[in-house]
């Protein structure tokens, strides 16, 4: 399968390529040239397989011509070798807890797949050198990455964040692992962290010494795995006799998750319609309503791995809908909730159903309560454990959030970084001693 860049100025690329470059020459974002439909039969025997066997026929699909069988099945085994993520019902809201994964984030299932995936081609190529990711992050994508990284050969992770801007917890989870992460703590903020990232990508005389590349969802290893998540969500769904009328709720900030939604759709997934969840940070709900795309400065909210104000997949769902905005609202609508209204549905969400959401779900489940036609059932992705925003769940819900063990662990390890300058020439400086 070849892929081409949203952009339209770059030639088309092999998975390795896409996988090794992230971005494409033009800025692009590349999308499989593709998008298999997967047989009848399959849905029809949905309800009966398991994750693994759903996650497998799925891979087989959209990676099967680039990775031989005996290689996907085994990364694919790897990737998902903890709890799979379960279906909790309310009334005909179904909450999909995606945070099953060794972090507590959804994110682990697309950067673990992509680490095996980088790490298959590094074996296969003739290029021998070191690829080197970089990632910013404000807290959970670090963590996902680094420890879906961690221990893979040919791959070194350098994950640069905040100092002072992610909570104990986060920080633990990437400064604490060592082998082939480095966190390096930057003394300024979120946005110096990713501007020094870009300016890495820009800098042509390292770019052509060393192989860097990126792990956040403009990758489309890590991307189109977490479709996975939705073909196992309607066969949950479908044991419940909850699937007919199927509305998939997507609480979203950089709209990754919600691209590889629409892509699971596009093989054939029963899906009759889907919600963005939003919180303050309200731009693509104000595409819906207008037409008009106005990116802006991300504002912090309760929500706060959603406060992206200019959404890096946002071409993509433009792409799929070959920019019709017709077509594209006819599928999609969207819902905002502002700091409030997320702490008054974690709480009403809590009294009615005894579910306890974190602020991300709290976004979902207000974008669909009330709002569902006769009939319908609704999905949300619950995208974090309501743990990791500790704080906020026990202040809006009044109840005491215990911290499960596998976040607890992470505290109990020893912090490692490397202090770093906001200003490029001493990343740059940091960067020339790698190899
Ligand atoms: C990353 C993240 C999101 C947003 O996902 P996108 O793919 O960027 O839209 C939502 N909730 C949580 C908890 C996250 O970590």
């Amino acid at each position: 399968m070849m892929y081409y860049s949203t952009n339209g100025q770059a030639p088309r690329a092999s998975l390795e390529k896409a996988v090794v470059r992230g971005l494409a020459e033009d800025r692009g974002l590349y999308m499989p040239e593709r998008i298999p439909v997967l047989p009848p039969d399959f849905y029809n025997h949905i309800q009966t397989l398991t994750f693994q066997e759903i996650a497998c026929t799925v891979a087989d699909a959209l990676f099967g011509e680039d990775v031989p069988a005996e290689d996907l099945h085994r990364i694919v085994e790897e990737t998902l070798s903890f709890d799979c993520p379960v279906v909790k019902v309310t009334r005909s809201i179904g909450a999909l807890e995606l945070f099953h994964g060794p972090t507590l984030a959804f994110k682990d299932v697309g950067a673990r797949f992509m680490a095996r995936l980088l790490g298959h081609f590094t074996r296969a190529s003739r290029d021998r050198r070191t690829i080197h990711v970089l990632v910013a992050t404000s807290g959970d994508t670090g963590s996902a990455v680094a420890n879906g990284f961690l221990g893979v050969q040919g791959v070194q992770v350098h994950v640069l964040y905040p100092k002072g801007g992610v909570s104990p917890i986060q920080e633990c989870q990437f400064t604490t692992l060592g082998q082939n992460v480095t966190a390096l703590e930057v003394d300024g903020s979120f946005d110096d962290c990713q501007a020094l990232v870009k300016s890495a990508f820009m800098d042509t005389a390292l770019t052509e010494r060393l192989r860097l590349t990126s792990a956040n969802s403009i990758n489309v290893a890590r991307l189109l795995p977490q479709s996975f998540y939705y073909f196992h969500g309607y066969a949950q769904m479908k044991r419940l006799g909850l699937a007919e009328q199927l509305v998939v709720c997507v609480p979203s900030g950089n709209f990754g998750n919600l691209c590889a939604a629409l892509i699971a759709g596009r093989m054939g997934l029963p899906v009759k319609r889907y919600v963005a969840a939003n919180n303050a940070n309200d731009v693509f709900y104000e595409y819906l309503q207008t037409g008009s795309y106005a990116p802006r400065p991300s504002i912090r909210t309760l929500a706060n791995a959603m406060d992206v104000g200019a959404p890096s997949n946002f071409d993509r769902i433009l792409d799929l809908y070959g920019g019709d905005w017709q077509s594209l609202t006819a599928d999609i609508s969207g819902g905002v909730s502002s700091d409030l209204e997320i702490r008054s549905t974690i709480s009403d969400c809590l009294r009615k159903y005894g579910y306890l959401l974190d602020p991300h779900g709290a976004c979902g489940f207000r974008a669909v309560y009330h709002r569902l036609a006769p009939g319908e059932s609704a999905l949300i992705c619950e995208t974090a454990h309501p743990a990791k925003f500790k704080d906020t769940v026990e202040d809006a819900a009044g109840v005491a959030v215990p911290i499960p063990e596998r976040l607890a662990a992470f505290m109990r390890g020893e912090k490692q970084s490397v202090p770093m300058g906001r200003d490029y020439p001493a990343f740059k400086a940091y960067l020339s001693t790698l190899k």
